[in-house]
This record gives C-alpha cells, structure tokens and sequence, in this order.
C-alpha cells in the first residue's frame, strides 16, 4: 500500500531528511586514512541524539529471522562491500571509498541518505564510478514526477549506468519511505519505462542506486549482513529521500 503523506508528515520528513543531511555533512569531515568505521557510528549516535532524532537502522530486523538485528546506528561499506556494512575496528586507509548509508527517525517520520566519500586520495576509476552513481541518482530523480511511473525512474537509472560501462544491482531496491523505513513501492535499480506504478504528488521515495565496476552479482558475507560484490571489485552507492510535487521533485534529505 503506498501512502501519501499529508503536509505535516511532509514537514517532519523534511526536518528529519534536514538532519540526516547535517549528519553525513559531518561524517564527511571526519572520514580520513586512520579513522575506523565504529568511530564513525559513534559520532552518527552523538549527532542524532542532539538533534532528538534515532536510527532506523539500528536493531532494525534481519530478513532471515534467525539473524541478528542491525548493530549500527549506520552502514558503512567499504570498497567491494556495497551495502550494510557493520561498523567495526576496521580502520580506513588512503584510495578507499566508503559508503555510508544514514537515516534518521525525527517524530515518527524518516528521512534516509546514502553517499560514497573517497579517502583520500584515490584512484581515477573509483572517482568515475563514484561520478556516474551520483549522476544516475540525479536522472532518476529527473523523472520521479507527476504522471510518470516508477519504471521511468527506474529506466533512467539504469541506461545512464550501462551506458557507462557499469552494472546496476538487482537484488535490492529503492522503496517508499516514511512513518517505516521500507514502504511501498519498491523501485528496482532496473525497468522498463512506462511501467509500474504511476507517482503522485504526496509520495515519498528513497531512491538508491547501487552500483559495481564489475559484474551485478553479489554475496552477502558470514555477518549476515554485508553485501559485496561477488568479484570483489569496486562499489558505489547514493541516495536522497524525495517526494512528488506538482512540479519538480523536492529532495529532502539535502541542505
Ligand atoms: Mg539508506
Ligand atoms: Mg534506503
């Protein structure tokens, strides 16, 4: 069921997409060769706290009901890990790309971000792949308008990644946000355009492309939760939390 949301739930989506914003804002200074991915956590649990907001992630459910709950108040991916990553002693060391994925619970309503941040200095591939991930997010965003349907969104994201010799993922997906952290639709990183269902002004959706230098497949690690690429090659991940308008989508997790 996908739910529209009203101005006021608007409103507190913008104030929570506003301090997932500011937090990954301060993350990014943060992030230099030396610093390990738990120190990062700590500092999302700190930022939240101040801004009376919580995770979404954290003790957030394993689809395998046997799996532990999310430990992080954030994932951070780092390289070939694409996403879910737990935070841990791993400590960051100059040319890594690091995914973080931020969300931020503020009055009942969420507002969810992901972005790649290089350390360091780091290769010229990774900083193509970073740059074509980033732009897929945006020529999503480009169709995510009254009238058009999910599959253009998804269409778009796709050829702009293939058309630039990257692979988009399959198994995970962009979804409606809001009162809970994955509601409907679910908009796959791939489609047709004109399929799907049709947007409407009021709808809330975290798109999220994900994508790997090499091929789409990928494995989920002895964690039970990280996700890499099979390969072990490059992976690359953005996301911003929009909602339909009449005109042009209204990104809310930016500042
Ligand atoms: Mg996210
Ligand atoms: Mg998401």
């Amino acid at each position: 069921m996908i739910v529209i949301k009203t101005k006021n739930e608007l409103a507190l989506m913008r104030e929570a997409g506003r301090i997932v914003a500011v937090l990954l804002a301060e993350l990014k200074e943060q992030i230099k060769p030396g610093v390990t991915t738990a120190q990062l956590d700590r500092t999302a649990e700190k930022v939240l706290k101040q801004h009376n907001a919580a995770s979404p992630f954290y003790n957030y459910p394993n689809h395998n009901k046997s799996h532990r709950p999310f430990p992080g108040q954030i994932c951070t991916s780092v390289n070939d890990e694409l996403v879910h990553g737990i935070p841990s002693k791993r400590v960051l060391k100059e040319g890594d790309i690091i995914k973080i994925d931020c969300g931020a619970v503020y009055k009942g309503m969420i507002g969810d971000s992901a972005w790649t941040f290089a350390v360091g200095k780091i290769r010229e591939d990774a900083r193509t792949l970073l740059e074509v991930t980033e732009g897929a997010l945006y020529a999503s965003i480009a169709e995510a308008k009254v009238g058009n349907r999910v599959g253009d969104m998804s269409f778009a994201l796709q050829h702009y990644v293939e058309e630039r010799d990257f692979n988009v993922v399959r198994e995970y997906t962009s979804h409606g946000v809001g009162r809970y952290l994955h509601e409907d639709p679910s908009v796959p990183n791939f489609g047709e355009a004109g399929k799907g269902v049709k947007l409407k002004a009021g709808m809330t959706i975290a798109i999220e492309p994900m994508v790997l230098a090499g091929s789409y497949k990928t494995k989920e690690l002895g964690d039970q939760w990280t996700v890499v690429a099979k390969d072990g090659k490059l992976t690359a991940h953005f996301e911003h939390t929009i909602a339909i308008t009449e005109g042009e989508a209204e990104i809310l997790t930016k500042l």
